[in-house]
């Protein structure tokens, strides 16, 4: 029997130690994959992630402190008050959930941290002291006050580091290695916690009989077993967490699999309904001129005497348009047959005088005096006669409708061409409406329009045309009132 007032001498099974070690680790890499499946999940699942999540960290915590007092060994009987022991394990359930809780928080601040490490930190080092009040030996326990102060800063350090590492490590799923490396430092800082805490911690034997009542000695066998149940819960966290994480992959890819076809489907319908637009807008045009030539030969054989020659005039234009109207058409159909647009040698002068023979009519109804300039003398380009005709005839239209949307001032339509070595260059110049510097950005896009029965697809198809055939089509304002129009194509290989 050891004489009361001696100072015990304890010692460390290395086994159960290095166990308890161990058990840090584990709790510690447990936390940081638990931290990011609480992030990761909302509502019950939340819920459902932070108390399983906390129930599995705290019985780490808990355990590795208590394997720890296990694996040391007192020259007098211990055993544990079971009420404080089990007390001592709803802390460290608690400190956890708290962990948890703030790590999946949108933001961790230094202060937040520092204010959730200061309460965790209270929380745990007192785990510790519990499960050293739990023990009924022959002997009292004497405390260091600086060596517990320290433990106690340890802890709040321990708990500040791990909050900031969590938190990093949340919505990382690739970097394994730094993961485990942190759950190293965060294991080894549980240990440094822990005993430190022991060292401040003086037995003195008592020769005063223990009460026994409620209390219970833990075998070395009885420590291995809650060793295991320790490592097969952190082990089932971890399975836990990387079936959800599965789960929430696939949920993932469920989902893009799903938003694209949507996309698909979408982009399919946009453009399909442009193309129906881009149908009705080029058709419109030279039925409008039919509708209009028909009519003008109506009214001229409808005079008294009936003017043949006028009427003779105007439906042979009806004619021209209608073969216009169907030209379009068949090129539409060779579009969709993904034919390649008719390419040919082609005077695009020539082209410009029959877009402003198309739109005679409109010119002549609006009274817009036309000024062409077509100067460029090797004008020769390789192109589709069809597809410039409509950019040209576009542009005239626009720059009529622009002209008309004017009461006072000058009525005027300028087209010139004009070439260079590589290009020729074509400028349709009005002095209509014009332009805002909003609307110069915009007037290009698909279905930008500020007329109310417009479509809002001419300008981006006369884009897409100039810019199939090698060119550019762009717009300036005029000064001082007007917009001017002008696209550039490239010379046809061997054109002066
Ligand atoms: P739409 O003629 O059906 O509106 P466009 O793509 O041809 O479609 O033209 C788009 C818009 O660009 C027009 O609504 C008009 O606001 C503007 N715009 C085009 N040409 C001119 C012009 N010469 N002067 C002023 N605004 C123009």
């Amino acid at each position: 029997m050891i004489p009361a007032g001696t100072t015990l001498t304890g010692s460390y099974d290395p086994f159960i130690v290095t166990l308890s070690v161990v058990i840090a680790v584990a709790s510690s890499y447990a936390a940081l994959d638990v931290a990011g499946r609480v992030t990761a999940n909302k509502g019950g699942r939340f819920a459902a992630w932070l108390t399983c999540g906390s129930v599995a960290m705290g019985i780490g915590i808990w355990s590795m402190h208590f394997t720890a007092m296990l694996g040391f060994k007192l020259p007098v009987p211990v055993s544990y008050d079971w009420r404080t022991v089990l007390q001592s394990f709803f802390v460290a359930v608690l400190a956890s959930s708290l962990a948890l809780y703030l790590v999946s928080r949108k933001k961790m601040s230094r202060a937040r941290a520092m204010g959730g490490g200061v309460m965790m930190g209270f929380g745990i080092a007192p785990l510790h002291y519990m499960d050293m009040l739990a023990m009924r030996m022959r002997a009292e326990c004497r405390f260091n006050s600086m060596l517990v102060a320290m433990s106690v800063v340890f802890a709040i350090a321990f708990s500040y580091s791990a909050l900031r590492i969590a938190f990093y490590f949340r919505d990382t799923t690739t970097e394994a290695r730094r993961k485990i490396g942190s759950a190293f430092f965060m294991g080894s800082a549980i240990c440094a916690m822990h005993y430190t805490g022991m060292a401040a911690t003086t037995f003195i034997a008592s020769g005063v009989e223990p009460d026994l009542t409620q209390s219970v000695s833990v075998s070395v066998l009885g420590t291995i077993g809650i060793i295991i149940v320790t490592l097969l819960v952190l082990g089932l966290a971890l399975l836990s967490s990387l079936v959800d994480r599965r789960y929430e992959a696939q949920a993932f890819q469920l989902a893009l699999a799903q938003a694209n076809m949507e996309l698909a489907y979408v982009g399919r319908a946009a453009s399909l309904g442009e193309l129906a637009m881009s149908i009705a807008h080029e058709i419109n045009q030279p039925l409008g001129a039919v509708v209009n030539s028909a009519s003008a030969a109506l009214r001229w054989l409808a005079n008294e005497p009936p003017n043949l020659q006028e009427a003779r005039g105007a439906a042979t234009q009806a004619v021209r348009e209608s073969n216009r109207a169907s030209e379009v058409i068949a090129r539409i159909r060779a579009l969709l047959k993904k034919e390649t647009p008719r390419m040919g040698r082609l005077d695009l002068n020539e082209v410009i005088r029959e877009a402003l023979a198309l739109a005679g009519n409109e010119i002549a109804k609006c009274r817009v005096v036309v000024k062409s300039d077509l100067s460029a003398t090797a004008s020769t380009v390789s192109g589709d006669r069809v597809q410039l005709q409509q950019v040209l005839f576009n542009l005239i239209i626009n720059a009529i409708e622009a002209v008309n949307a004017v009461k006072d001032g000058p009525r005027e339509l300028r087209i010139t061409s004009t070439t260079d070595s590589s290009v020729v260059q074509v400028s349709v110049e009005d002095t209509g409406v014009g332009l805002g510097q909003e609307d110069l950005d915009r007037i290009f896009h698909p279905f930008y329009t500020t007329k109310r029965d417009g479509i809002g697809m001419g300008l981006s198809i006369s884009r897409s045309i100039i810019e199939g055939h090698g060119g550019q089509l762009w717009v300036v304002s005029r000064s001082p009132r007007g917009a001017i129009f002008q696209f550039t194509l490239p010379k046809a290989d061997g054109a002066e």
